[in-house]
């Protein structure tokens, strides 16, 4: 295929969903782990035409949903700074922190833009050599490569006045913590064809033999979701425990080579607190070496991020666990709206609240 309108082929949709139903014999959970593929699911109402036995579960992979809320503290605190710009991506800057969120700063004064990329706010310690400027790093293994490269531009022409407060987040870990809870209800993943693409799937292919669990990379488009679960459901069914690769248009087994090179130049594996789930071993990537002059924490001494002591009615943890719906949270679709958002699953385009506000509210009447 080569156009997108092939990847939604409804004659092509309706064969593969004949295919699971005749493939399933008993109820299976699978966890769709990336928030891209949440969307997706619901906005063309694919998780209501699986066949009954077929559960969904939201899996954790959007990534803005998954920054700890002591760490947008820490940005609120620098975007305060009448000698700082601090950058990101839009959708952060409607995040809630523990007391406001940056487009709050904004409105009382602070310097604070949206950009596309960390070379944008390259770009702009560039223009404002006399201030300096912190891009807020966020993301799973497809943003990390990028961020990467703006530190290693940034060291070659000796940008001193560019920092970067990182949260970036690795997906092996978390599988690994979901698969590992006591708790766990998830039978197979599809596991995200993006952050596959840069990472490849070998690490996927340890936890699915450790965990007995199968896993197939999966892309975004509906018949990509569909085909990945007719091959997920095969395995389940067969009882076998594999990686399988439905995104092959894009994902090849060892990743991107140039990719990894310059994340492992640029960053290290430490432990990394997860939004709503806490701390995860070896889940993050911290600047390293010559790079840790970049590092905005070290550089205004920060400390330690420490989560605050709040109350909310919000669920978002459970939710970014796949243990509840959006719909079971008291303030969906009434108190926690995407024009006024109590949690990040709902602020972000990938957050499965906003998934579930803008394709599957009618289901609750809210
Ligand atoms: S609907 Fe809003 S308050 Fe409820 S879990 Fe989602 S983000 Fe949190």
């Amino acid at each position: 295929m080569r156009y997108l309108d092939e990847y939604r082929d409804g004659d092509a949709a309706r064969r593969l969903l004949d295919a699971i139903a005749r493939a399933v014999t008993r109820p299976w959970t699978i966890m769709e782990v990336c928030g891209s593929q949440t969307h997706s699911f619901l906005k063309y109402g694919i998780d209501r035409m699986l066949p009954e036995r077929v559960a969904l579960i939201h899996g954790p992979g959007c990534p803005v949903c998954v920054t700890p809320v002591e760490i947008i503290d820490q940005a609120i605190a620098l975007a305060s700074r009448p000698d700082v710009i601090l950058a990101s991506y839009g959708d952060m800057l409607r995040v809630p922190g523990s007391a406001k969120d940056l487009l709050s700063v904004k409105a009382e004064g602070g310097d604070v833009r949206m950009v596309y990329s960390s070379l944008d706010a390259l770009r702009l310690a560039r223009d404002h050599p006399d201030k300096k400027v912190i891009f807020f790093a966020i993301g799973f293994e497809t943003t990390a490569p990028a961020n990467a490269m703006a530190a290693v531009v940034a060291e070659r022409d000796g940008v001193d006045n560019f920092f970067m407060l990182t949260s970036h987040v690795l997906v092996p870990p978390a599988l690994e913590a979901i698969a590992s809870a006591p708790d766990n209800r998830v039978q197979g993943f599809l596991a995200p064809g993006h952050v596959c693409t840069v990472t490849g799937y070998v690490d996927y292919e340890r936890l699915a033999a450790k965990y007995r669990i199968p896993i197939v990379v999966s892309g975004f488009e509906p018949l990509d979701l569909l085909e990945a679960t007719y091959m997920l459901v095969r395995q389940l069914e067969a009882g076998r425990c594999e990686v399988e690769n439905q995104y092959s248009r894009s994902v090849k087994r060892e990743g991107n080579p140039q990719a990894l090179a310059v994340m492992d130049r640029v960053f290290e594996v430490v432990d990394h607190a997860w939004r709503g789930i806490g701390v995860i071993p070896k889940s993050g990537l911290r600047l390293k070496g010559a790079y840790t002059r970049f590092d905005a924490a070290r550089a205004f001494e920060l400390g330690a991020a420490t989560a605050p002591a709040t109350e909310s009615v919000c669920i978002a943890g459970l939710v970014l666990r796949g243990v509840r719906k959006p719909t079971d949270c008291p303030a969906f679709g009434t108190d926690c709206t995407p024009e006024h958002c109590l949690g990040a699953p709902m602020v972000s385009s990938e957050g499965a609240c906003a998934a579930y506000y803008h394709y599957a509210r009618q289901r609750t009447g809210r």
